[in-house]
């Protein structure tokens, strides 16, 4: 279970988180829609701690984030992002074996078969030895899904994952993601596929210049939208 209690952040002066508040239950899916610069990433950033928050706290079943050590961090909490971040010079096992061997200090046998495990599970058996520019960049994207999942994250964090593939390319991912959810992993999801949050999230948190507006139920959030401001998001998007 993933809390947010009055999180701050700012870049020198510039204020860009305000007093985000965000709950998402175990096996929950939460979505973060908002205009371009309303602080998505930077929350996402904050949530394992790749960007440093000024004031407020984060809890992972009750652990505040900002008191755990990095590596037990990297362990608990999972991301994936919109340009795939894998190392170019390792094959799609090799970036998976890397992080386990990395972050749990598995040795190169049991970093493999976890490897191959998880490439098998997000549909690349047939692609391990492959590396990033010879693989599609939905195939690149679920290298990195992969990588995360082999960690055993309790949270996975997905930002924009899609809006550098190809459109044929992006349903693929979306239903990985969707499958994932349906396995109970805790999700939260900063995306523009508006569809895909209206189907797939428990909750759907819209946020604008650094706060949260509006949160709820998809069907509350694109149904019967309150806020002037996510009323006009709404239908800059649909
Ligand atoms: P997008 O939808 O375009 O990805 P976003 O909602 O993810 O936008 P953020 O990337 O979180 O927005 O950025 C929020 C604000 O913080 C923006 O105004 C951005 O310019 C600013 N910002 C982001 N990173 C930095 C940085 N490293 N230094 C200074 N300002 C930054
Ligand atoms: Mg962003």
């Amino acid at each position: 279970r993933l809390d947010v209690v009055d999180l701050d952040m700012a870049y020198g002066n510039y204020q860009v988180l305000r007093k985000v508040n965000l709950s998402a239950p175990a096996g929950s899916i939460t979505c973060i829609i908002g205009p371009s610069g309303s602080g998505k990433s930077t929350l996402l950033r904050c949530l394992n701690r790749l960007a440093e928050p000024l004031g407020g706290d984060i809890r992972l079943d009750g652990d505040s984030v900002m008191a755990m050590k990095p590596d037990r961090l990297r362990r608990r909490v999972g991301m994936v992002f919109q340009h795939f971040n894998l190392f170019p010079d390792h094959t799609a096992l090799g970036n998976v074996m890397l992080s386990l061997r990395k972050v749990k200090n598995l040795s190169g046998g049991e970093a493999r078969r976890v490897a191959e495990t998880r490439l098998a599970e997000v549909g690349l058996a047939q692609r391990m030895d492959h590396r990033p520019m010879d693989l599609s960049g939905g195939q690149q994207q679920r290298v990195a899904i992969a990588r995360a999942l082999a960690l055993e994250p309790e949270l996975m964090l997905f930002d924009e994952v899609t809006s550098a593939l190809d459109p044929e390319l992006v349903k693929g991912v979306l239903k990985l993601m969707a499958g994932l959810g349906e396995s109970g992993m805790t999700m939260v999801v900063v995306t523009h596929e508006m569809n895909f949050a209206r189907r797939v999230a428990d909750q759907v948190v819209f946020m604008d210049e650094g706060a949260v507006v509006e949160s709820g139920p998809p069907e509350a959030i694109f149904g019967n939208p309150r806020s002037p401001r996510l009323k006009r998001f709404l239908s800059e998007v649909l």
